[in-house]
């Protein structure tokens, strides 16, 4: 989206704030009356697609804007429905048994030769081995080059401070687990949208993800996920407007 930001080395906080502010309540409303359109569009029949999984639930959680974390035996399934579209989620994983072996965005991209994350792609780690595979994909396109907002980028980029942000949700999940700040490598953000063009240009665009789009990850090994449900308000990386997901997880029938 071009003119999302205010720039120029000259710029002052105050006005790079009142652009980011008058910018996202013009977007917000467009963003909503289009997920207000594709929920009654599509809706009902995504999200009962979304409730089917050949399994049993361990867990099935509606997750707010902010952080979340559980532990994924070898097997068990990770699904992520995106309940009212357009709403990133911020994924890190890591070897349940070795923190160090972790998600490594450059890794994954150079096994499945795409910067585009989807159907059949293996998470794979520091020390090459596949954490998950995503097993199921209903948008096709997901960005693992965009990184987490964080409370100090957005104050450069909008000249708001202590705003929420995926880095800060990160923080606040790791520390759950004996972890840093040091501990978060770049991410997956499921749902958003960072198309690359030809000229090599990039940025965050509209989402993809319409009420009840999923992805499904199956763990390869014992694993920790953390997730940040993005609460980034100024750009379109939440549509505008963050809203909560469901995250089930799941374990596989005998069999299947
Ligand atoms: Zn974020």
């Amino acid at each position: 989206m071009a003119g999302i930001l205010l720039e120029g080395d000259h710029v002052k906080d105050e006005e790079r704030a009142a652009h980011a502010r008058a910018l996202a309540a013009k977007e917000r409303e467009k963003s909503l009356r289009r997920a207000a359109e594709a929920k009654a569009r599509v809706g009902p029949q995504k999200l009962g697609a979304a409730l089917q999984f050949p399994g049993t639930a361990i867990s099935d959680r509606v997750v707010e804007p902010g952080p979340f974390t559980c532990k994924l035996a070898k097997g068990d399934h990770l699904r992520i429905i995106d309940l009212e579209g357009q709403q990133a989620v911020d994924f890190l994983v890591y070897d349940a048994e070795n923190h160090e072996n972790r998600y490594n965005a450059a890794n994954t991209i150079k096994i499945n030769r795409s910067v585009y994350v989807g159907k059949g792609f293996k998470l794979v780690s520091d020390l090459g081995e596949v954490l998950m595979t995503v097993v199921e994909d209903t948008v096709g396109h997901h960005d693992t080059i965009g990184g987490c907002c964080s409370t100090e980028v957005n104050h450069m980029r909008y000249g708001i401070k202590g705003t929420p942000s995926c880095r800060t949700n990160f923080i606040t999940a790791l520390r759950a687990h004996g972890m840093e700040p040091r501990d978060i490598p770049a991410n997956i953000n499921f749902f958003m949208n960072v198309p690359v063009r030809h000229d090599g240009s990039t940025e965050i665009v509209d989402g993809l993800s319409e009420p009840g789009d999923y992805v499904d990850l199956r763990a390869e090994k014992d694993v920790l996920v953390v997730i940040s449900n993005c609460p980034q308000q100024f750009n379109p990386c939440s549509g505008w407007n963050p809203t909560p997901v469901r995250i089930i997880e799941w374990h596989p029938s005998r069999g299947k």
